[in-house]
């Protein structure tokens, strides 16, 4: 307080590389530590030394306001959007409070929608544990067991799991999270649209039943959220750090009226004209995100697709490819790509516009992460004018459209962008068929739901075929 009138400056910090000497009485009155330090949070020196290696010189506000009364043992309920800094403002208090935690027991549990952000926190927090004697492991599909069944006979201190996975292993033995004292759940909004609120109950079912510390993280509080955290917080510290401004600052927002078949079109007119460095597309489903991909290679820009139908392998290779800059645009759909940490991204496009507002802050969060500016492009085909008002009521303020100088807006395609699922089976099955002509010959209406459910011949529409037009053997 005393010395409120002296601004702070970055050069004031020059107490830095010598944090230990503020006991001695002199200086103890200059000493005190800068409120917006990560010193002020009051984590350990392991800690600080973590999060200096990281490049982070301050706290973000979720931090400041998370790590404190985290630490002293207090529920969180923090409503913070996409890139606020949230994954270490739960794992700063949970590290600092295992401290001296015997080794042995897993200790906190992380629950988070997809497979890359609990890679994405586990990574953070080997960042953050690299000092300290902190053992972790992350939990989810599409990869080995192997290696997860390790970590729970290890009694790794922290674990990040997907729900589904998570209760996997549940059914053997060795899955017992019974000394679990924290909790954390990471995008909660998101896993409620997943679909993975009955699997959360159960994977609670599963933790011991003392007193536990509780974290809860969302974007929105929709009811059952709200629901949610009456049952699972005790009296929380709630933090509310992005609601003022809808989306984060710094970002450029844009909207792009274009009719729907030339929107591939622009992308690639304004990629070429470098009006956009490297971007997240997001389509508002698995085949558009795979027809965009396909398109952007046909014109030669490096790109990789990122969906539900990628396994985890394609997935991987696809962000880490983009990561490194080898691939420019990643065709996503949103589920997938939602809280996805891509450094340096510096444009999201909602190649189709999410028709809930609530997607479209989430998605423009993935660009200007942490202070940072971005741009946020938004196509807008004229039947989506609709979800517009929507946006941009949530965001506050209306947004600018623009108009490309120079492109041919109304220009025929010579090539469809969506193939109609009817088409795309017919091909399907000509393919498996090996040539045998067209569609899908003389089968019919009925053809499909046969080959699918049918008893014995079910399979056989699919793996069969090479005898030409009977197709149905074995
Ligand atoms: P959220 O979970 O809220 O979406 P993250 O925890 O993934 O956000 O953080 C977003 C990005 O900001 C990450 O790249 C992270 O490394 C970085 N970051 C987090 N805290 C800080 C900080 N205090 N200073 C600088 N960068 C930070
Ligand atoms: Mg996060």
């Amino acid at each position: 307080m005393t010395n409120s009138s002296q601004p702070r400056t970055a050069g004031s910090r020059d107490t830095a590389g010598s944090a230990h000497t503020s006991n001695n009485g002199p200086n103890a009155g200059t000493a005190t530590l800068p409120e917006d330090s990560f010193e002020a949070l009051g984590i350990g020196p392991d800690l600080l030394r973590a999060v200096a290696d990281m490049g982070f010189t301050e706290p973000t506000p979720v931090q400041k306001q998370a790590v404190p009364p985290g630490i002293e043992g207090r529920d969180l309920l923090g409503c913070a959007m996409t890139g606020s800094g949230k994954t270490a403002a739960f794992l700063l208090p949970i590290m600092e409070r295992l401290r001296d935690a015997q080794p042995g027991t897993t200790r906190a549990l992380i629950l988070t929608p997809t497979r890359e952000l609990a890679a994405q926190i586990d990574e953070e927090r080997t960042q953050l544990g690299r000092h300290t004697r902190i053992r972790g492991a992350s939990i989810f599909g599409g990869v080995s067991m192997k290696p997860q069944v390790k970590a729970f006979r290890d009694g790794v201190e922290i674990l990040v799991a997907t729900p589904g996975r998570l209760l996997d292993h549940f059914q053997h033995d060795y899955a017992r999270l019974d000394g679990i004292d924290t909790l954390v759940l990471d995008e909660a909004d998101r896993m409620l649209d997943m679909g993975f609120l009955p699997d959360i109950r159960r994977v609670l079912k599963h933790l011991g039943r003392g007193r536990r510390q509780t974290f809860l993280f969302s974007a929105t509080m929709p009811k059952p959220i709200v629901q949610l955290s009456r049952e699972l917080l005790d009296n929380p510290v709630r933090i509310d750090v992005e609601r003022p401004q809808g989306t984060a600052t710094g970002i450029e927002q844009a909207f792009f009226p274009v009719p729907a078949k030339r929107k591939p079109a622009l992308l690639i007119e304004l990629l070429e004209r470098d009006e956009i460095g490297n971007v997240i597309a997001f389509c508002r489903t698995k085949h558009r995100a795979k027809r965009l991909h396909q398109k952007l290679e046909k014109a030669g820009i490096p790109s990789a697709q990122i969906h539900g139908n990628r396994s985890q392998n394609q997935r991987t290779k696809a962000l880490a490819g983009f990561r490194d800059g080898r691939y420019r645009v990643l065709a996503a759909t949103d589920i997938v790509a939602r809280g996805i940490d891509v450094e340096a991204l510096d444009h999201v496009v909602n190649f189709d516009v999410p028709n809930m507002a609530e997607d479209y802050i989430h998605r423009v969060g993935r660009t200007a992460r942490a202070g940072a500016t971005g741009e946020a492009y938004t196509f807008v085909a004229p039947d989506e004018e609709k979800h517009v008002r929507d946006i941009e009521r949530a965001v506050g303020r209306p947004i600018e459209r623009r108009t490309l100088e120079g492109f041919d807006y109304n220009a025929s395609e010579a090539e469809r962008f969506e193939i109609p699922v009817s088409e795309r089976i017919a091909r399907h099955r000509a393919q498996r068929k090996g040539g045998g002509g067209g569609g899908g010959g003389g089968r019919g209406g009925g053809g499909r739901s046969k080959s699918r459910g049918g008893g014995g011949g079910g399979r056989g529409g699919r793996s069969g075929g090479k005898g030409g037009g009977g197709g149905r053997s074995r």
